[in-house]
């Protein structure tokens, strides 16, 4: 019999009228378990148990935030192994990409715990004589909190860390396919000591519960991560009800990796592989065109296709597996399609582009990597989300800032230069939130802010100390002395 996981609603765990499979993407036959799945009536009654909850919270020390938020980031990395286990048995990715993420979700809810210690406003002197004026942060109130299914455990832990650190309620929506590691987070972080109604769980179809977070007058913000269309929707119904919401928008890419011909060409194969298909391309930083100068074209093109035969395609949970399969059958699908389009566009599949059948039943996909590619095809401007990367020609640096811009997403970008000159001009001229030198556009400090341009983002950073312009609100008191 499987194991089966309830919600969490105002302390209690509650099972659902019905339960979502959760299934090993590396292997189908193997169910990993049952996740409840909540009702429109058991998110509002979530919603309810934040609010009574959040007046004794937001009013809470300080230190007492910290303590618990320390407790928990402790045990999730005293448990990184096993935590790690079941993440990549759920989402697919390797065992030390699993383990890794974990130990990146302690630690951000070990920052976000330092954060709460470090709250501060400002005092100024006020205009009229004798008056003073104080700049304070308080809590947004109950925080709605929408996840994806490519960071299972990070991103949860860097929304939550994040709102409970500054004194808001949560109520949280994970994705429908990684249930496992958002269930474990919220059980070590009630056992850590929150009291009941801080947080809550909701597991579920994002249309049913993600509908409730938009519409209830008695949610005050929503952090969203994941694609376009459904950010946009979100967007609308935040801002169409009776309440308007604050929101926190966190979405695609199409990021740009630019390789000029004075490229360290070691240093520019490893950016290129490590950002474009580890983790399968399923990073919404990952470097899904790259833009090469004529002169180093061929030789970079020949050298990543080297690098990508020696790579092991299998079960993520295996010992020598380089990249595991895509998270199901449906991005599976969405990738196979994108491949045929990028063919039919009229670009060349030079390395991969197959299906692969393995010895276990999973969704495995050889990296594929397209050379000829102009960047008007579909293949260089929509995001595909997959290990699926696409070569763009360039004649020299000015094109090639060009045509990285040339997109309507602007999350990461990256450039493999030894010319200061360049680097430092794309720096400033890059239209992206991130951007990298030498380095792969994935993988990100906690510390520091994290964001995009365009359709990438909407709304303000996440994590480290900018965190606190979404999960506070600034007020400003005047006072004269009477
Ligand atoms: P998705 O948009 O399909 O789903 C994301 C979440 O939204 C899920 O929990 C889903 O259940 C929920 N949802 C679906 N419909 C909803 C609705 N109508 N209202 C409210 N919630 C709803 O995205 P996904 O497939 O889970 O994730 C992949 C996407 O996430 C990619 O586009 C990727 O680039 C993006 N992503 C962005 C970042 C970032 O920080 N910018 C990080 C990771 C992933």
């Amino acid at each position: 019999m499987t194991k089966r996981y309830g919600n969490l609603i105002n302390g209690e765990w509650v099972d659902g009228e019905s339960f979502n499979m959760n299934v090993n993407p590396s292997d189908t036959r193997d169910i990993i378990g049952e996740y409840a799945r909540a009702s429109t009536a058991e998110a509002e009654a979530a919603v309810t148990a934040a609010r009574a909850a959040f007046s004794a919270w937001s009013v809470s020390t300080p230190l007492m935030r910290h303590d618990i938020l320390m407790r928990a980031s402790k045990e999730i990395s005293s448990r990184a192994e096993e935590l790690g286990h079941l993440l990549s048995r759920e989402e697919g990715k390797t065992l030390p990409e699993g383990i890794g993420e974990v130990g990146r979700a302690a630690q951000v809810i070990a920052f976000m715990a330092g954060e709460a210690l470090r709250i501060s406003g400002e005092r100024l002197a006020g205009l009229v004589p004798g008056s003073d004026a104080e700049v304070t942060r308080e809590p947004v109130g109950i925080v709605g909190v929408i996840t994806p299914w490519n960071f299972p455990i990070a991103i949860p832990a860097w929304k939550i860390g994040a709102a409970l650190a500054y004194g808001n309620c949560v109520v949280f929506k994970p994705a429908e396919l990684v249930p496992g590691s958002a269930w474990e987070l919220v059980s070590i972080l009630h056992r850590a000591g929150l009291p009941a109604g801080v947080l809550n769980l909701v597991m579920g179809s994002g249309r049913q519960i993600g509908a409730v977070f938009t519409s209830h007058p008695e949610i005050d913000a929503v952090t969203f991560t994941g694609s376009v269309p459904t950010g946009r929707s979100i967007a609308k119904a935040c801002v169409s009800g009776a309440t308007m919401k604050r929101m926190q928008l966190e979405m695609g890419g199409k990021n740009p990796l630019v390789i000029l011909d004075d490229a360290d060409l070691d240093v520019a194969v490893e950016c290129a592989v490590n950002g474009a298909f580890y983790s399968a391309g399923q990073r919404c930083t990952a470097s899904s065109r790259f833009v090469v100068m004529d002169s180093i074209h061929d030789r970079f093109v020949q050298a990543v296709d080297r690098r990508l035969r020696t790579l092991r395609i299998g079960h993520a949970l295996e010992k020598d597996t380089d990249i595991g399969p895509v998270v199901d059958q449906r991005q599976l699908d969405i990738d196979m399609q994108y491949i045929q389009v990028g063919k039919q566009e009229g670009a060349v599949v030079h390395s991969g582009g197959e299906r692969l059948d393995l010895s276990t039943p999973g969704f495995y996909l050889q990296p594929t990597l397209f050379t000829g590619v102009q960047s008007s095809m579909r293949i260089a401007r929509e995001e595909i989300f997959g290990p699926v990367a696409a070569v763009i020609r360039v004649r020299d640096y000015d094109e090639a800032l060009v045509v990285a811009n040339d997109t309507n997403f602007g999350l990461s970008s990256g450039i493999c230069t030894t010319s200061l000159k360049c680097a430092t001009h794309f720096k400033r001229h890059s239209q992206a939130g991130i951007v990298k030198v030498n380095q792969s556009t994935s993988g990100l400090d906690f510390h520091l802010p994290f964001g995009g341009r365009k359709s990438s983002s909407y709304g303000p950073r996440e994590q480290g100390r900018y965190a606190a312009e979404f999960y506070t609100i600034v007020k400003t008191s005047y006072t004269s002395a009477g």
